[in-house]
């Protein structure tokens, strides 16, 4: 591990007897007292950090103070809150280098990934300053004589962010500074997998935060918690909103426990992605897509391609363009630029990954390339794979979900229709892409005959989406929306009023009431 990266972002002086803090805000760090949960980098198992488990009750008195300072910090108007995130933005320029390492130690995504990542919280950064002069809503005509209807925009409360651990720092940003120009406070639980990058966002934000002495310090808080601990960020009515981010899962999960008490959320859950190759695409621009779309972050992206259908004219050379390409992949330590894929997160992810092999076979699958762990050259306990090529039906079982590890499926189809039910057959619905020349086949694709998933591009690859659009996923993938557009609504509350400026008073859908 690099300490003087450690040193540079301020970790090292917040590590006492050799643990980190389970919760911070402003100032306020607590060291609690429970047993000791250590984290191990995915690259060679080395510890990069330890933690003692956090008792419950700390989350609700977090969120006391958030809730507290909420009312102070939405006072200040939103171009106002826009400069600290400038600020904030600087920060994150200043560092960029040394951010990046930290999601490649705890991700394992190679460190080019990671750069791309931290230009991800810069770029969202950057839209939500934009967006500080842009928090407009509506005003209506009324159907009543001299009256108006306006609708405005207000902020929520304390948003808490529960982010997944294949995007450590990026989901974090998106929600973040979308909510803090909106007014909000923030909860932050970051994956178990990831604490080191929250933590350091955190001191981050604290250092912007000091040019802001008459804004409130306190409107920002990380914890480290278990599953189990963090029950009370979602039955707690100060979470005024949960944006959670993981696998279907866990967000089955933890919806019964945010609706019991009909609370709001906001879900990014799995994808089951699916890119179409037509008869008339550039098949080399479908290449470097099929292969950035898999593989990238070791096919552990919520938007990585899982399933891939080929038009039956062209599948045989396609199929050999891909081998030959996946065959020249570089695999290895994430941090050295030749590699182009880095290790999966842990033990438990090989073995889904193994599991997954299995049930392809038994599912009359055929792998035709990769599946096999690569071993080191001094054995870790990391679990760096071959990215594994698969032929089998589109209907199998294992088809239908999502394994978390690089496993490719390959299908092919006769016409586009067929193609579009297919991408549209599985229950997840986040990201998808045809490749094709043909503009009724592109047009077809996204309209309402089209993907029924939240994204669907053309020529362009399922995953490395740009902040400016929304960004989510429709049916088991949760629905909701973050990052561009107007995904900046789901951070406030609406406001609607109607104004009557006459000396009548005139009652809506034509009542007599005198
Ligand atoms: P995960 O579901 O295991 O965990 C995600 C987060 O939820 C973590 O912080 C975890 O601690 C927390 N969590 C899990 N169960 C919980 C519970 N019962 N109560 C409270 N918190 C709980 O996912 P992961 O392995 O970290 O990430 C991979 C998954 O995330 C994949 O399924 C991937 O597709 C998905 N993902 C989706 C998006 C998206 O935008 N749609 C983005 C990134 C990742």
């Amino acid at each position: 591990m690099n300490k003087d990266i450690l040193k540079n972002l301020g970790l090292s002086k917040i590590k006492k007897d050799g643990f980190y803090p389970s919760v911070l805000i402003a100032k306020d760090y607590i060291y609690s007292k429970g047993n000791k949960k250590s984290v191990f980098s995915p690259i060679n198992n080395e510890r990069t950090a330890s933690f003692r488990e956090l008792k419950a009750h700390y989350i609700d008195e977090t969120l006391d103070k958030l809730h507290k300072s909420f009312k102070q910090w939405r006072k200040v108007p939103a171009p106002k809150r826009a400069l600290l995130i400038s600020e904030i933005k600087t920060q994150a320029i200043k560092n960029k280098k040394d951010l990046a390492y930290l999601i490649t130690l705890e991700s394992g995504k190679i460190y080019e990934e990671a750069l791309g990542e931290v230009q991800e919280f810069i770029d969202i950064c950057d839209f939500a300053i934009g967006l500080s002069r842009q928090l407009y809503g509506l005003s209506i005509t009324s159907e009543r004589y001299k009256h108006k209807i306006i609708e405005q925009w207000y902020p929520l409360g304390t948003i808490s962010i529960i982010s997944a651990f294949n995007f450590p720092m990026a989901v974090w940003a998106w929600n973040a500074m979308l909510a803090l120009v909106c007014g909000n406070t923030i909860l932050w639980k970051p994956s178990n997998q990831a604490p080191l990058c929250a933590l350091a966002c955190f001191l981050l934000v604290q250092k912007a935060l000091k040019k802001f002495k008459d804004y409130p310090q306190d409107i920002f808080a990380v914890i480290i918690a278990s599953r189990k601990a963090s029950k009370n960020i979602l039955k707690n009515k100060k979470s005024s909103l949960i944006s959670a981010t993981g696998s279907v899962a866990m967000g089955k999960k933890i919806a019964p426990i945010i609706a019991k008490r009909l609370g709001k959320s906001l879900f990014e859950l799995g994808g089951n992605n699916a890119l179409i190759v037509c008869k008339s695409a550039d098949l080399d621009l479908a290449l470097k897509a099929v292969v950035f779309s898999a593989i990238g972050t070791a096919g552990q992206r919520c938007t990585s391609l899982r399933r891939l259908f080929v038009h039956k004219s062209i599948k045989k050379v396609f199929q050999e363009k891909l081998i030959a390409a996946y065959k020249s992949l570089n695999i290895g330590n994430p941090f050295e630029e030749k590699n182009i894929m880095g290790p999966l997160i842990n033990k438990k992810s090989y073995e889904n990954m193994q599991e997954a092999l299995h049930l392809i076979k038994k599912q009359k699958g055929e792998i035709i390339y990769g599946g096999e762990r690569i071993l080191q050259k001094e054995e870790t306990n990391s679990y760096y794979v071959k990215p594994a090529l698969v032929k089998i039906n589109h209907k199998a079982l294992i088809v239908q979900n999502e394994t978390f590890a690089p496993i490719l499926y390959l299908m092919d189809f006769e016409n586009i229709k067929e193609a579009i039910e297919m991408n549209n057959e599985v229950n997840q619905g986040l990201s998808s892409s045809i490749f094709t020349n043909d503009l009724k086949e592109a047009e077809l694709f996204t309209s309402i005959f089209g993907s029924d998933c939240g994204l669907a591009n053309v020529n362009v690859g399922t995953s490395g989406a740009e902040i400016g659009a929304a960004f989510g996923g429709e049916k088991d993938t949760g629905g909701g929306r973050e990052s561009g557009s107007d995904a900046w609504k789901n951070y406030m509350r609406r406001l609607s009023s109607s104004i009557n400026y006459g000396n009548e008073t005139i009652l809506s859908q034509g009542i007599n009431f005198s």
